[in-house]
């Protein structure tokens, strides 16, 4: 029997890209410990079609994406943080760029443009 307190532990060889489906103690370890593969949200769960068991997916991209785990999102976000303070600090000190703040929200694109690139 499976140890309901346990969390589910997933490896390179789990296939997440298949809609899969879950019992229900799985599932609240699933919802509250990962997030969706492609966009980094929120997971949702509706039954399956026995009504017992449970699908999850993403609530914006929809079933068959896969997860990730919040704890390597959350790595993740404090590592490119660390890069984009790093890389402004190196930018401003060779007199490229006087304000980081006006490259917020712009694509990785018309950033290189505003460069030179
Ligand atoms: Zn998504």
């Amino acid at each position: 029997m499976d140890n309901l307190l346990a969390p589910l532990e997933f490896n390179d060889s789990t296939d997440l890209r298949t809609p899969q489906i879950y019992a229900s103690h799985q599932v609240l370890f699933i919802v509250r410990d990962y997030v969706c593969a492609h966009c980094w949200g929120m997971l949702t769960a509706e039954h399956a079609e026995d009504r017992i068991n449970w699908i999850v997916k993403c609530a914006r991209c929809g079933d068959g994406v896969g997860f990730v785990s919040k704890y390597y999102t959350d790595k993740r976000k404090q590592t490119d943080y660390a890069e984009f303070q790093e890389v402004s600090n190196l930018l401003k000190s060779l007199n490229i760029i006087e304000d980081t703040s006006r490259l917020d929200g712009k694509s990785n694109e018309q950033l290189l443009e505003e460069l030179g690139f």
